[in-house]
């Protein structure tokens, strides 16, 4: 099971996340990103190394 951490302290809601996910994990609520599918993860690591905060983990 994957977890899929935003710190919201960092995260601005800039959407960059939700535009590299290649399988749509990210959603933006209220300015900030949540995962709303994190089980359809595919472990790529493009959002923590794309998110200009570094505000995002992709746990295994
Ligand atoms: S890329 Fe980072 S800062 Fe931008 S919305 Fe996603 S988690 Fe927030
Ligand atoms: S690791 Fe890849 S598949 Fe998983 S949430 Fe990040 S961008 Fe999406």
């Amino acid at each position: 099971m994957v977890k899929i951490a935003v710190d919201h302290n960092l995260c601005t809601g800039c959407e960059t996340c939700a535009d590299t996910c290649p399988v749509a994990i990210f959603e933006i609520k209220d300015g900030k990103a949540v995962s709303v599918n994190a089980e359809e993860c595919l472990v790529c690591r493009a959002c923590e190394v794309q998110c200009p905060e570094g505000a995002i983990q992709v746990i295994e």
